[in-house]
């Protein structure tokens, strides 16, 4: 190098050192610093006070001095988390899903059921926006809804059933993130559907999201030979099976189903599961598990039923066979285990701290008079119905667990919100390799909770409070709930999609 090429290397470096200082020192170095929060991120096994810095939707920074944002939001005393990652809701309207942003979800998935079609469903979230992250399985049922109507409830013919089969798939090829199979709404239907559809998964590294065969705590056709059926599926294929809401899937043969998944785990069999932590489940009241001859096969009565709206409890079963008749989309709540008995209470707890288990809620939307609430209103109506775990899964789960009893560590509970769910997904979605973690280069997904001050307040009878505690719930790198207060002019939500060939 000559002294004048030298010189010239000398003068363009000074010039860059400077550029770097200067703007640095005019204007905050991220759009949004969340400092000196209790940060957790179960992938590193991080539990400390940190700060982070956020700009352009991502987290750019995890840092343990101070930073400075645009927005500086101070988190002394409260835990920063990623966002949770609800792999089991129905809830993908606007004012369910500002529900489950006060739980803390920032990505809600339609993977049990499912839907159909595909793209266009995308298409249409995209155009109309959602204030959370949201994606969809490929739908087997709407899928048999859609070709065979009233039949899509029975055995067909093979023919048929590859027309099933090959809709999937295209549903897959538009980006599906899974496959939803409800076998166990529709007992009659073909076994070896179950099976191409799982072999059709394994071909495009994606998992199967199963609400299994039977309602059924006794034997034959009970639970566990729904268990015995998806983990076969499962070695036979090499599919990844996920057992939907294990709780209200096997009750009271929950511990004998627990230990068929984990021994079929140690065999190297891919099935995982999840739960939510509630004693009671909800549905319509023509549900055929609910006709008054079946309910002794999940050792209830009628009693244990409630009618939402009206709050009754059938006295009979002539009293059960008559509401049935008369109103049978009527939302129900059906009494599975009982919270306040501790015996009950540990049982669903075996569910909630099986290893690998993830937290869910099941959400099923807001009903206003029968009809589902799409309108973008907020508060939610007083009369809105739905069962209170749309508002209170994943923080019931870490205040009894985390807060109360100390029976679960808060990395193990925020693990089985963000990590495990997006690791369930990240095989077949690689997008899913950047939620779930508060890392440099991850979605700015992050939720800032008071863990004392979380408060679940919705009930049977009261659904539509909200969870108290949120302080702030950043989806995207856009502050969606503000000190505890939603702003409902953002729509900060992404597509989760499976890449989709050109
Ligand atoms: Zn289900």
């Amino acid at each position: 190098m000559t002294g004048r090429a030298l010189a010239r290397t000398l003068t363009v470096l000074a010039a860059a050192v400077s550029l770097a200082g200067a703007p640095a020192m005019a204007q905050p170095q991220y759009e949004i610093a969340i400092n000196n929060g209790r940060v957790i991120d179960p992938e590193t096994g991080l539990d400390a006070v940190r700060s982070i810095g956020v700009s352009d939707g991502r987290i750019v920074t995890v840092s343990k001095d101070p930073l400075e944002g645009s927005r500086t939001i101070d988190a002394k005393g409260l835990v920063v988390a990623p966002g949770f990652i609800d792999v089991h809701s129905h809830a993908l309207m606007t004012p369910s899903a500002w529900t489950q942003a006060f739980d803390g979800v920032t990505t809600q998935l339609e993977l049990e059921n499912g839907i159909w079609p595909v793209a266009g469903t995308y298409d249409a979230f995209a155009k109309k926006g959602h204030p959370i992250n949201y994606g969809f399985a490929t739908g087997w049922h709407p899928i048999r809804l859609a070709l065979l109507g009233k039949q899509s409830e029975d055995l067909v013919d093979e023919k048929t059933s590859q027309k099933v089969i090959d809709a999937m798939e295209t549903g897959l090829e538009e980006g599906g993130i899974g496959v939803g199979l409800t076998v166990g709404h529709h007992t009659g239907t073909n076994r070896l559907e179950y099976y191409a559809a799982a072999r059709l998964a394994k071909a495009h590294g994606l998992p199967t999201f199963t609400h299994i065969r039977y309602k059924n705590v006794h034997e034959p056709e009970g639970s566990i030979e729904g268990v015995t059926e998806l983990i076969g599926i499962a070695a036979a294929t090499g599919a990844h099976m996920h057992l939907c809401h294990v709780n209200s899937s096997t009750l009271r043969a929950l511990p004998r189903a627990l230990d068929m998944i984990a021994q079929a785990q140690k065999s190297g069999v891919n099935v995982t599961t999840e739960a939510y932590p509630w004693g009671a489940g909800s549905t319509t009241i023509r549900a055929p598990f609910l006709a008054p001859e079946n309910l002794p096969l999940i050792d209830i009565e009628p009693s244990n039923i409630t009618v939402l709206k009206t709050g009754e409890h059938p006295a009979s079963d002539e009293r059960l066979r008559e509401l049935r008749k008369t109103d049978p989309y009527a939302m129900i709540v059906v009494q599975y285990f009982d919270e306040e008995e501790p015996e009950e209470l540990a049982l669903l707890k075996q569910a909630q701290h099986f290893p690998g288990a993830l937290i869910v809620s099941d959400a099923v939307p807001y009903q206003v008079d029968g009809k589902y609430l799409t309108d973008p209103v907020w508060p939610l109506p007083a009369n809105a119905q739905a069962h209170p775990r749309i508002a209170a899964s994943f923080t019931k789960v870490i205040a009894r667990e985390v807060r109360d009893s100390h029976e679960m560590t808060m990395l193990d509970a925020i693990g089985r919100a963000t990590l495990l769910p997006a690791r369930l997904l990240e095989e077949g979605v690689p997008q899913m390799r950047k939620k779930g973690r508060i890392q440099p280069g991850a979605d700015a997904d992050i939720v800032v909770f008071d863990l004392n001050g979380l408060e679940n307040r919705a009930t049977f009878s009261a659904p539509t409070l909200p969870t108290k505690g949120m302080r702030f719930v950043v989806v995207n790198g856009k502050i969606l709930i503000d000190r505890g207060v939603l702003n409902r002019r953002i729509m900060p939500g992404h597509a989760v999609r499976a890449p989709v060939p050109k």
